[in-house]
């Protein structure tokens, strides 16, 4: 099974969902730095 996943092109991060990668973006951005709660839902990509 194929698992789609979505890098936060911000901080380089993946997540397997696009909203929380989005968020992530968003955040790095406007901050300059990671947001726990967002980090979190990070996935390692093998
Ligand atoms: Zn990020």
């Amino acid at each position: 099974m194929k698992t789609e996943l979505f890098q936060c092109s911000e901080c380089g991060m993946f997540y397997k969902d696009k909203s929380i990668a989005e968020k992530c973006r968003k955040w790095c951005a406007e901050h300059q730095s990671c947001n726990l709660e967002i980090i979190k839902h990070t996935v390692t990509k093998k």
